[in-house]
């Protein structure tokens, strides 16, 4: 069963349900089923090890119920037989009577764990025809109106079998050969009815267990259909979940430095403030470009693309785990710290804006040196400044941000909300 697991993978959508998406040839192959006519359904190797796989519990469940109440039924059975019937007939019964529980009780054993088909198949079939024996011997042997009516039994058992059990044709088939044979042969040993009779109620049972296994091949191909259906379902429903959540992803990403883009740092920032408590503290960084437009002018747009790309990826270097970089405007990024104090937030501030500086990309013609700098305004929200929004904090850091652009730019200028909640 474990070739199977490669025909499919599983996607998780944000509830945390599973999907099972199946490889693109097998569902291919689903389609193809499922756009022909029903009795036409005939599922591949592929296809039928993952039916096989899907049905095993419940086909073992089926049964293995079966095979003990089969032999609950035999052994009362017996008992009353025994009460009510002449000790010797009871002796003639008892023999072939004792095959059965053995039988049943290793069939149903042999079902309690996955095999492989071929092993299932020899299970059930041996199993059934060593039940079918007994039940015809315990006539043949007791003789007179037991011979018959036993052998009708046997055919009884034969054909709920074969209606209840969840099993390939071929398998419905040989049991369905096996009880009709037994019938044969007995009835043609037979000594309280003619040979004609015997084959004639032989044909007689063999359209009844014909049109059973026929039956039993429908019942078969609708529930190949039905997996069908569901494996289709699943897939689509994977491939769904897996294009949803790229899009969420897109929707929260700048398409050009690949950092969260400013709706996603509002969530972050709304989510903060929204489940934090009060005592927590929290920074913010706003990050300028110094004359970044003169290094368009230069060096043309595509070189400022491939600049702020670098940018990007310095400040997230300089990050820690919990913390948020979104780019917020053109050549601007906001950067959040979540329980950071005014200290550590200069600290990090400070070494964003060295890297960029070391980094040294050109930027020929700006007024500060000629490679790229970055100005940062700091915005550090103490403990306990309940009636400061995330909007406060923000706008203290773009006022650090002019004061740091006032001051000459490439430096870093900090601003701090006291305890009380009052720039
Ligand atoms: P300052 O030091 O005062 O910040 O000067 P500055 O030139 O950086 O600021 P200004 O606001 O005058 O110019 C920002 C420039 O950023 C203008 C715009 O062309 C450029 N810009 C905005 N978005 C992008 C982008 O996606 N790619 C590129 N290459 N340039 C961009
Ligand atoms: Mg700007
Ligand atoms: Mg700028």
């Amino acid at each position: 069963m474990g070739n199977a697991r490669s025909t499919r993978t599983a996607t998780t959508d944000t509830s945390g349900k599973r999907f099972q998406r199946v490889t693109p040839s097998v569902a291919a192959e689903i389609e193809r089923q499922l756009s022909g006519r029903t009795r036409d359904i005939h599922l591949d190797d592929e296809l039928a090890e993952l039916f096989r796989e899907r049905a095993w519990r419940q086909t073992a469940k089926i049964v293995r119920a079966w095979m003990f109440w089969v032999i609950l039924l035999d052994v009362v059975t017996l008992a009353l037989n025994a009460i009510l019937l002449p000790l010797h007939t009871v002796s003639q019964m008892l023999i072939p009577a004792l095959i059965l529980p053995p039988a049943a009780l290793v069939t149903a054993l042999a079902f309690r764990r996955p095999r492989a088909p071929w092993q299932q198949a020899a299970f059930v079939v041996a199993g059934m025809c060593l039940i079918l024996l007994s039940v015809a011997l315990v006539g043949v042997n007791t003789g007179g109106e037991f011979y018959e009516r036993h052998l009708t039994i046997m055919l009884f058992v034969a054909v709920t079998a074969i209606i209840i059990f969840p099993i390939p044709l071929v398998w419905a088939a040989m049991i369905g050969g096996f009880a009709l044979s037994l019938y044969l042969v007995f009835q043609l040993q037979n000594p309280g009815i003619q040979a004609g009779s015997a084959l004639a109620g032989s044909l007689f049972f063999a359209c009844g267990v014909g049109a059973t296994i026929v039956a039993r091949r429908t019942a078969t191909i609708l529930a190949q259909k039905t997996f069908l259906l569901e494996l289709r379902d699943q897939s689509r429903l994977a491939d769904l979940t897996e294009a949803n959540t790229r899009l969420e992803l897109l929707a929260r990403t700048d398409p050009l430095t690949g950092v969260a883009n400013r709706r996603s740092m509002m969530e972050t920032l709304d989510r903060f403030w929204g489940t934090v408590k009060p005592e927590k503290n929290a920074a913010m960084l706003m990050c300028d470009i110094d004359e970044f437009k003169r290094l368009n002018d230069n060096l043309g747009h595509a070189e400022g693309d491939r600049c702020l790309v670098k940018i990007a990826g310095i400040i997230q270097s300089c990050l820690r785990e919990t913390d948020h970089v979104a780019r917020y405007g053109g050549e601007e990024f906001l950067v959040f710290l979540p329980e950071t104090g005014e200290q550590e937030a200069a600290h990090i501030a400070e070494n964003i804006r060295g890297r960029v500086e070391a980094a040294l990309l050109p930027n020929p013609t700006s007024s500060v040196a000629p490679y790229v700098t970055l100005s940062v305004g700091v915005a550090t929200l103490e403990a306990r400044s309940t009636t400061v929004s995330a909007e406060d904090v923000q706008s203290q850091a773009d006022e650090a941000l002019y004061l740091a652009k006032r001051q000459g730019r490439n430096r870093v200028v900090a601003r701090t909300f006291p305890p009380d909640g009052l720039p």
